[in-house]
């Protein structure tokens, strides 16, 4: 599933080869893709005008062309890619071309996206209320957010309303690394376990940036988490795993007993 550093990914994607390029159409060989505009409408709204420099919050994507706003979400299995003109992939929803090359939105299962707004307005609209992303993030700002909320710590930091950006692998692989437990009641963690939160999310976020993805990285919880009878990479202890705060959940037993 497409998490923050996928999504910079895809943004890099756009703002390296389509920004300041003429789009000479929008071709929508599926149409499902779209949630608030026709085809007819897409092509209208960008036919002939340029992509301005693409912004990232959270997991969305938000592309400034002529009067516009296009905002695109990616759901489980979406990504951005920038082909030669040509045959295109079966699961090629959306397309806009360029003289040379396309720019196509790429989903198998179509939980993603591509919306239109006309202003900024329309897109906190589109997008709800976000919390600020996580990359930006300061680490006052967070003791703060924390501070002031109910719930699990594996919870708040899946609240796209508090922090945007963090989804499952990277809430599960950061209160690893804080060796935090994900059911600790946010409110009630002390200043020192805030601050552990906050590094280990700068670390992470830093590392799966620069690869683009979250990796399956050796010592990282990812690298074992999906497998039956998976043990910590840190202290071997078996693995725990839950639904906490609607997701399936990975935690040693052993390195996350901390609860606030
Ligand atoms: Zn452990």
């Amino acid at each position: 599933m497409p998490e923050l550093p996928d999504v910079e990914g895809f943004r890099r994607v756009l703002a390296d080869n389509a920004v300041r390029k003429r789009i000479a159409a929008v071709e929508v060989p599926d149409r499902d893709l779209l949630r608030n505009a026709s085809p007819q409408a897409l092509g209208r709204a960008l036919t002939g005008k340029r992509f301005r420099e693409p912004v990232r919050h959270g997991k969305w994507l938000i592309a400034p062309a002529g009067e516009a706003h296009v905002l695109m979400h990616f759901g489980m299995t979406g990504s951005l890619e920038w082909e030669p003109r040509g045959p295109r992939h079966a699961h090629d929803r959306v397309a806009f071309l360029y003289r040379h090359a396309e720019l196509r939105f790429r989903d198998m299962r179509k939980f993603g996206g591509i919306w239109l707004a006309n202003d900024e307005e329309e897109c906190h609209a589109i997008t709800g209320p976000l919390g600020p992303d996580a990359v930006t993030l300061g680490r006052e700002q967070l003791h703060e957010l924390l501070g002031s909320r109910r719930g699990a710590i594996k919870a708040a930091l899946m609240d796209q309303r508090l922090v945007a950006g963090l989804g499952n692998l990277l809430v599960d692989e950061i209160l690893w690394r804080a060796r935090l437990d994900p059911h600790a009641p946010a409110a009630r963690l002390s200043s020192r376990r805030r601050d552990a939160i906050y590094d280990a999310m700068r670390e992470t976020l830093r590392a799966s940036i620069r690869t683009r993805r979250v990796p399956r990285a050796s010592g990282w919880l990812t690298e074992v988490r999906d497998r039956r009878g998976a043990r910590c990479p840190r202290c071997g202890t078996r693995l725990r795993s839950a639904t906490v705060a609607g997701r399936s959940t990975r935690w040693c037993p052993r390195c996350q007993r901390t609860a606030r």
